[in-house]
C-alpha cells in the first residue's frame, strides 16, 4: 500500500510564522461543533481532485470552504465555487475587516489567498466537518491555534513526479511550474507537523483513506 500515515500531533509553535495578516475577529475561537480539516501539499500534487472525490463519496458532512484569492481565474474554474475572485483591493479591505481566518500570499509573485472566517464558522456551528484546502503556512498558523485540526499533507511521493503531473496539467508556463516547486520542496519540510501523510497515487483510494481516517475522529 503506498499510504503512509502519521499519526504523531502536530508541534507547531515554533515554525508558526509572525506573519499571518489574521484579523481581530479571526482569532477569536472558533465553534467547535463541527471538526476543521486541513489538506495541504504541493500545487500539482492532485489535491483538487481528490478533494472532489472526498466530497462526492464520503457520507460525513463535509463542506468545502471557498477561500478567496486574487489570482487570475483560470479556464474552467467557476467564481463562488473555486474560489471568490476578488481584486487586490477587496481583498485588502477583507483582510483589514478580520474577515480571514488566516491568509497568505502563496508563491510570492503578489497573488495572495484567504479563507473566510464565516464560511467556517457558520460550517462548523451547524456541525459541518470544514475542509480547508490551503498551503501549508496558512495551514501552520490555523494548526497553532487550533490543535484539535485533523491535518492532511498530500503529495505525490517525489518531486520528479510533481514535475511531470505539473507539466501535464499544463496550466501554467515553465517559469512558474519551477516556482511551484521549488515552493514544493520547501513545504515538504513542514511535512512532520502534519498528523497524516497520504502519497496520492491513485485519487479513488486516496480519497477513501481519508475519509476511513476521518472517519475514525468520529
Ligand atoms: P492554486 O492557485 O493552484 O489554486 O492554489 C495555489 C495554492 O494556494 C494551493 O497550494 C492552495 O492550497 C493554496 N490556497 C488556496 N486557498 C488558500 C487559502 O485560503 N489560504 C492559503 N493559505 N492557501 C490557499
Amino acid at each position: 500500500m503506498s499510504h503512509r500515515l502519521h499519526s504523531q500531533p502536530t508541534d507547531t509553535k515554533s515554525d508558526s510564522p509572525a506573519s499571518g495578516a489574521v484579523g481581530a475577529r479571526a482569532q477569536a475561537d472558533l465553534p467547535k461543533t463541527g471538526h476543521l480539516i486541513i489538506l495541504s501539499g504541493p500545487s500539482g500534487a492532485g489535491k483538487s481532485t481528490v478533494v472532489r472525490e472526498l466530497l462526492a463519496n464520503c457520507p460525513l458532512p463535509i463542506e468545502l470552504s471557498v477561500s478567496a484569492t486574487t489570482r487570475k481565474q483560470r479556464h474552467g474554474e467557476v467564481d463562488g465555487r473555486d474560489y471568490h475572485f476578488v481584486t487586490h483591493e477587496q481583498f485588502d479591505h477583507m483582510r483589514q475587516a478580520g474577515e480571514f481566518l488566516e491568509c497568505k500570499e502563496v508563491f510570492g509573485r503578489g497573488d495572495w489567498y484567504g479563507t473566510p472566517v464565516a464560511q467556517t464558522e457558520q460550517g462548523l456551528k451547524a456541525g459541518h466537518w470544514m475542509l480547508l484546502e490551503i498551503d501549508v503556512q496558512g495551514a501552520l498558523s490555523i494548526m497553532d491555534k487550533r490543535p484539535d485540526v485533523v491535518s492532511f499533507f498530500v503529495h505525490p511521493g517525489s518531486l520528479e513526479e510533481l514535475a511531470i503531473r505539473l507539466r501535464r496539467r499544463g496550466t501554467d508556463d515553465e517559469l512558474a511550474i519551477q516556482r511551484r516547486l521549488e515552493v514544493a520542496a520547501e513545504e515538504l519540510q513542514a511535512l512532520k507537523h502534519y498528523k497524516h501523510e497520504i502519497i496520492n497515487h491513485q485519487v479513488k483510494l486516496t480519497a477513501s483513506e481519508i475519509c476511513n481516517i476521518l472517519q475514525q475522529y468520529c
